[in-house]
């Protein structure tokens, strides 16, 4: 039986993760954390996520919790979840980090520390999204030039970092298919006369409101007709799923960095 310890066990994701580890088999629940003065830590962990008692008490020290589980699953903020990453790593536990808005210098520190341990790293763990990471880079390379791409992301008025984390890797992917860099030809914001659109660029536009849980649309634009990829989230449960599904697949693998797709079998 894997053991998961799930960090940010009182956050909308950790407390649905913590549901999800309810009925799947192979896995249970040996652990969870949350910041140390978060009203959460002490109490029984089933009380705190909407579940009968089950005996575990949320901790708010790392060193405490990671020594009970195979795998450290980690839903809260870009600094936290990389510290906790540095230590799982150091400890040789398996970590699923769905943690998005690492800064570069972040990522590629978990890219060279990943070797240290196994680790999955994925700004988006529903099925649904990945499978849309692969049909928008076919797409982009079937209609290739004279198609205008944008991308649309629109999430709840809480998330913090923007574009969403699934948003940059939907264009990361379709300026490799497309033979562009990201980093010249991505557009985050448009305002003032800015002149006409360039033939290159990835456009990247966020809507924050109310409770979306997630929306993705991928654009393609010729003249005369349109394409449009669009995913919807309906609840968490699918990220949760995911995340599960990663958490059980990781301990098995050689040392190293995957994301969704190795999981999913996609690539
Ligand atoms: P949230 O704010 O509801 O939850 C984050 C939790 O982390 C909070 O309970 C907070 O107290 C806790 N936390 C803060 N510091 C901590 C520490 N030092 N130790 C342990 N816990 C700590 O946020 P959320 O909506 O659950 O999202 C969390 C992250 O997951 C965000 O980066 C979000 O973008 C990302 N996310 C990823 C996916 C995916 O599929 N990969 C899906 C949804 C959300």
């Amino acid at each position: 039986m894997i053991k998961a310890i799930v960090s940010g066990a009182a956050g909308r994701m950790g407390g649905r993760i913590i549901h999800m580890l309810e009925g799947a088999e192979g896995i249970i629940l040996a652990g969870a954390l949350e910041r140390y003065d978060h009203p959460a830590v002490g109490k029984d962990v089933g009380e705190v996520v909407g579940l009968p008692p089950k005996g575990i008490t949320v901790s708010g020290l790392v060193e405490e919790v990671l020594p009970k589980g195979d795998v450290l699953i980690e839903f809260t903020h870009p600094e936290v979840s990389f510290s906790h990453f540095m230590q799982a790593a150091a400890a040789g536990k398996a970590v699923v980090i769905g943690t998005t808005g690492f800064t570069p210098a972040h990522l590629t520190e978990i890219r060279e520390n990943a070797p240290r341990t196994r680790v999955v790293l994925a700004p988006n763990m529903s099925v649904g999204v990945n499978l849309m990471f692969k049909v928008v880079a076919d797409v982009a390379r079937v209609l290739g030039e004279g198609y205008d791409v944008e991308i649309v992301e629109a999430h709840h008025r809480m998330k913090k970092d923007a574009p969403s984390g699934t948003a940059i890797k939907l264009a990361q992917v379709m300026a490799e298919a497309l033979g562009r860099d990201l980093d010249k030809v991505g557009v985050y914001a448009r305002k003032g006369i800015i002149g006409e659109r360039t033939q290159d660029e990835i456009g990247i536009q966020t809507v924050r409101a109310g409770d979306i849980v997630g929306e993705h649309t991928v654009i393609f634009c010729g003249i005369g007709e349109r394409i449009e990829v669009i995913h919807r989230a309906h609840s968490r449960d699918n990220f949760a799923r995911g995340a599960v599904r990663a958490a059980k697949w990781i301990v098995d693998q050689p040392h190293g960095l995957y994301d969704m797709q190795d999981v999913l079998g996609l690539k």
